[in-house]
């Protein structure tokens, strides 16, 4: 039998990397990977749980596959992920062609377990433990990081790569499944992660972009010594061929001073935070149980600002949250105004079943009210990004070169051209490229494209990150891709700056 699999990947960067693991695996168990779910006979859906949204979405898409399952029984359907571990058999029932479920601490176990469907062995569920199930350490041993090889052709360019640092969460802010979908908190071992490190450059990779729900609280206990994220940059920072590092989701808590000073002392740290406030009311943040006062929040901008005067931060907002005030969101709102953040997600709060909001309280914002919050922060988010963009009007920014934008993708993609399949698995991209404001981490996915083969010289237009992770499209080539490149901004919006590539003269003197 053969056997082809298709992946669709929801959800943040940690499903994104997932996907890329699981791919890795399944090749070397002899299977290859297709473009769509019509030529698959294992079509597996990557899910997330952040807002019900995406949940409504992937059953709908599971839905679309009852036919085809309908007419060949053998297709295997498969889902995974944080939905996976949440809703575990209610899956099976609302869904009952599905033949597999399994939850991101168990993803090892695919391979085995597409087996036994193919062996008719019915069914397979295979999830971790829910944290009320024991012990700590024995609900933590049930959570498995999964990082064996890399499959470079998996990531989103040859260049770029997420690396895991830490698995789990341990903060239990009221309105968040992940503590219960990704189980406690763990560090994964420092060797581990720089052995990783040195494969990715080996591979050509330039930038790695480490994960954890919260990276900046990561710690490994050995032999008496911890390591904290500050003393893994440095070792992070001496890999040859990596020239550039970034972190991603940190907690307000702990961002510290160590921490800053580490990111300033280490060029190859990027100056980029992503924070997440969540909410400027006092009240808010304490139903949500983030650990945190607007004060804190302040004081860490206070420290941010005074180390590292040039970093770019970006946020998360919920609102809407439960009991959330207008005066609590003109509270939000002044907290944007102060921080002038790169850019913010922004989310309108959805009641997400085993949390505590869920449980003990009310989700009494009306969704008019819920969406006129978004559209009315986004506007104030969308103005400060773009004034603080046009101040780089007329600077020169170093870029490292991802590839054609998506403009030109479309541009290139023309039905019937002849072209060869490519998949690019990314977070959420714009029409420049890059990240909107407002895209949830739902729709980061699995985009396919057909890329028309063609003259490396042609002039299209590309995109590529400056150190801070803003988005910067220019003319240019794809031989430049995965080149750093000193780009001249002539334009920018609130989500991309424009520019050209910058031209030395040379004068020759004598000949
Ligand atoms: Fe969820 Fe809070 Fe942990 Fe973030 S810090 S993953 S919001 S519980």
């Amino acid at each position: 039998m053969s056997k082809r699999v298709y992946i669709k990947t929801v959800g943040c960067q940690m499903n994104v990397l997932d996907s890329e693991m699981v791919i890795a695996d399944l090749k070397r168990h002899g299977y290859t990977v297709v473009d769509s779910a019509k030529e698959a006979d294992t079509v597996l859906y990557n899910t997330c749980s952040v807002r019900e949204h995406a949940e409504e979405k992937v059953y709908s898409a599971l839905g679309k596959l009852r036919e085809a399952k309908e007419r060949n029984p053998e297709k295997t359907i498969g889902v995974m992920g944080c939905m996976a571990q949440k809703d575990q058999k209610v899956i099976f029932q609302r869904a009952p062609y599905v033949d597999l479920v399994v939850g991101p601490g168990q993803l090892h176990t695919i391979p085995e377990l597409l087996g036994k469907v193919r062996a008719g062995q019915g069914r397979q569920m295979a999830v971790s433990m829910s944290r009320k199930d024991g012990k700590q350490s024995v609900v933590a041993r049930s959570h498995e990081t999964f990082d064996p090889l890399r499959d470079p052709a998996m990531r989103p360019t040859p260049f770029q790569a997420y690396l895991r640092i830490q698995i789990g969460c341990d903060k239990f802010c009221t309105y968040c499944v992940v503590p219960n979908t990704r189980g406690p908190e763990q560090g994964r071992p420092p060797t581990q992660i720089l052995a990783e490190a040195r494969v990715l450059a080996d591979q050509g990779c330039r930038e790695i972009t480490l994960l954890g729900q919260t990276v900046n609280s990561y710690r490994f206990d050995e032999d008496g010594r911890t390591t904290d994220l500050s003393s893994l940059l440095m070792r992070l920072h001496e890999v040859d061929g990596i020239d550039r590092i970034k972190f991603v989701t940190n907690y307000p808590k702990d961002m510290t001073e160590r921490l800053l000073t580490t990111v300033r002392d280490l060029p190859k740290c990027s100056p980029y935070l992503h924070v997440p406030a969540q909410s400027g009311s006092d009240d808010v943040l304490r139903r949500m149980k983030r650990g945190y006062t607007v004060a804190d929040y302040l004081d860490m901008m206070e420290r941010i600002e005074r180390i590292l005067p040039d970093a770019a931060i970006s946020s998360d907002f919920i609102v809407g949250f439960c009991g959330e005030t207008e005066e609590d969101f003109r509270k939000t709102i002044r907290l944007a105004e102060r921080c002038r953040f790169k850019n913010s997600f922004i989310f309108q709060y959805s009641v997400r079943g085993g949390t505590k909001a869920a449980e003990r309280l009310s989700d009494d914002v009306p969704r008019e009210i819920k969406a006129r919050r978004n559209n009315e922060l986004l506007a104030i988010q969308d103005a400060i990004a773009k004034e603080d963009n046009q101040k780089l009007i007329g600077t020169e920014v170093d870029v490292l070169v991802e590839g054609p934008s998506k403009r030109a993708l479309r541009d290139l993609t023309k039905p019937g051209q002849p072209g060869e399949p490519i998949q690019v698995i990314g977070v959420p991209v714009g029409d420049n490229g890059g990240p909107r404001n407002n895209v949830p981490h739902e729709e980061a996915r699995v985009e396919e494209a057909r890329v028309e083969e063609g003259d490396d010289s042609q002039l299209i237009q590309m995109t590529g990150r400056t150190h801070c992770d803003r988005i910067v499209v220019f003319d240019g080539n794809r031989r430049q891709a995965g080149q750093m490149m000193s780009i001249v901004v002539d334009d920018a919006s609130s989500h991309t700056l424009v520019g050209r590539v910058k031209t030395v003269e040379v004068v020759t003197i004598g000949v």
